[in-house]
């Protein structure tokens, strides 16, 4: 069996550092590559070794698979770790690695083929019993057809493309009357994002839930599922709140929907740590959406609950060991939650807001794990996702992980950008979220600016004028005017502090 000494992992941020952190701990080299972009970033810092691979366009550095293997042939290197995002689901580049004599830590070539095409894979699963949304089994070619299948399958539907990922290229349509405009939208985004306008359609699943299950298969047949995440709260079809486990699913949907994703990952010959993505109504039927092939950015909640170290496992898989957990140990214990921490302004449509990150202090303490790659005073490029961390919360219940939420929230300070943290602590403290009814229209429905509270990086002449404007409003209160101010600023105050 292959023992991986050094590693190399091509990616940056939060997920190098995460990967480089578990190779340390089994004792094994890292190697790190950058772009002009993150000559200091603390992955770089991080690892034992380090090569710049190009300038900052990912598409010039991160992406460049020959550099990124001639590097591994140059160093020692025996195996790469994708990450997620970049090169991670590309059946290519997992090709060119094994070619070069290296180890993968993922599935196959042919598994990353399969699944990074929805249609394919909808097509593979078939011979099982899995349930899928009504929808046309192929691209579509004849819009005359496709619009009467439309019909059939009644509105609103959803048109997807067929290679598409991180929510682009999905056009959600009403009725007939705008099927063609927004054929031509979904068509047009498939391409430039994808190279492929392929698109299919699929059944709009009202009040919908995004449920995903993680699995864990070797290379000698074994898979198992890791339970499952819950996702629902998103913006842009992304997820921005992630929880293990889910608040609604009984024992007996959680056996049955795990029971579906070791079969959908079985009909592809699946090996290494996957995600099997479902969309639950509010009957709580599931149907299969995707698989992701590689490590998800939500995977630290599984951890949390499971105890389960996943990129551990993936390395362990990659050198080809059977997999020593057996479906019938593993257990769900407490309950943990993740947000997502963007550099993104909730209270502008979320639109990335990019900068230095003036003041930067993590929450620490009894059930806090961040998952970041940043430090006070670096720049956040524009290159690249504009998330700044993961901050994830565990407790014994789903309400104790939430608590520690808000508390780890208010005591996180980031100024120089805004970020998606006051949008996060707004969905902790909401009634929906609180009783675990809501669905992926959450934002949508509930969500507006002024229901943030403001954000801790308020400057004291911001807050000086506020104050001002408030008090001149209200020269000529009844009584309670200026008790108001004080409770208001109080709060402020609490905020900046943390
Ligand atoms: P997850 O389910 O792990 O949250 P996302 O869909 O949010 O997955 O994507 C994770 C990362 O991968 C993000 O950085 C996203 O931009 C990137 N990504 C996902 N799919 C693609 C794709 N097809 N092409 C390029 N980047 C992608
Ligand atoms: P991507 O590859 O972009 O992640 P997915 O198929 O996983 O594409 O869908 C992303 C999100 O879009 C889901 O999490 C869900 O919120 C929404 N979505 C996808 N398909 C449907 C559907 N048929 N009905 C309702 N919402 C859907
Ligand atoms: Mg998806």
């Amino acid at each position: 069996m292959p023992k991986i000494h050094k590693l190399l992992v091509a990616n940056r941020g939060e997920i190098a550092l995460r990967i480089m952190r578990t190779a340390r701990e089994m004792g094994i080299q890292t190697v790190a590559i950058y772009s002009e972009a993150d000559r200091n970033a603390l992955h770089v810092r991080y690892a034992d070794e380090s090569v710049c691979v190009g300038p900052a366009p990912s598409s010039e550095s991160y992406l460049r698979a020959d550099v990124i293997i001639d590097v591994c042939n140059r160093l020692n290197v025996d195996a790469i770790h994708p990450g997620y995002g970049f090169l991670s689901e590309n059946a290519n580049f997992a090709r060119l690695v094994r070619e070069a004599g290296l180890i993968f830590i993922g599935p196959s070539p042919e598994s990353i083929e399969v699944m990074g095409s929805k249609l394919a894979a909808k097509a593979a699963v078939a011979h099982y019993n899995i349930p899928m949304v009504p929808g046309t089994p192929s691209a579509i070619t004849d819009r005359a057809e496709a619009k009467i299948i439309s019909s059939q399958i009644g509105y609103p539907i959803l048109i997807k493309a067929s290679a598409g990922g991180g929510g682009k290229g999905m056009r959600v349509v009403e009725n007939e009357v705008e099927f063609d405009e927004q054929m031509d939208r979904a068509v047009s985004e498939a391409q430039s994002a994808f190279g492929d306008g392929s698109v299919f359609i699929e059944k709009y699943v009202t009040s919908p839930r995004h449920v995903e299950i993680q699995v864990l298969g070797d290379q000698h047949g074994n898979i198992i599922h890791l339970f499952e995440r819950e996702c629902s709260v998103q913006r842009r079809h992304q997820k921005v709140v992630e929880e293990a486990p889910s608040a609604i699913l009984t024992p007996e949907i959680r056996d049955a929907m795990g029971r579906a994703a070791v079969d959908v990952a079985r009909a592809c010959g699946y090996y290494g740590a996957g995600t099997v993505e479902f969309i639950v109504n509010d009957a709580l039927d599931f149907y299969f959406l995707e698989m992701n092939t590689r490590l998800q950015v939500e995977h630290p909640v599984t951890e949390q609950i499971t105890g389960v170290d996943l990129v551990k496992q993936m390395i362990y898989i990659a050198e080809g060991k059977p997999l020593t957990i057996k479906q019938e140990d593993l257990q769900i214990k407490g309950h943990a939650v993740e947000v997502r921490v963007y550099a993104e302004d909730p209270a502008n449509n979320f639109l990335p807001d990019v900068g230095t990150l003036d003041t930067y202090v993590r929450p620490q303490g009894n059930g806090v794990r961040v998952d970041d790659g940043f430090e006070q005073g670096m720049a956040i490029p524009i290159y690249y996702d504009p998330m700044i961390a993961k901050l994830i919360t565990y407790g014994d219940t789903r309400e104790e992980a939430i608590q520690k939420m808000i508390r780890a929230i208010d005591e996180y300070q980031i100024s120089g950008v805004q970020t998606t943290l006051p949008f996060c602590r707004f969905v902790m403290e909401h009634d929906a979220f609180r009783s675990g009814h809501f669905d992926t229209g959450f934002v949508s429905k509930y969500f507006t600016p002024d229901k943030l509270t403001p954000t801790p990086d308020v400057t004291e002449t911001e807050l000086a004028a506020v104050l001002a404007a408030y008090l001149l409003e209200n020269t000529k209160p009844k009584s309670n005017g200026s008790a108001t101010v004080t409770t208001q600023k109080s709060k402020w105050k609490a905020n900046r502090l943390g």
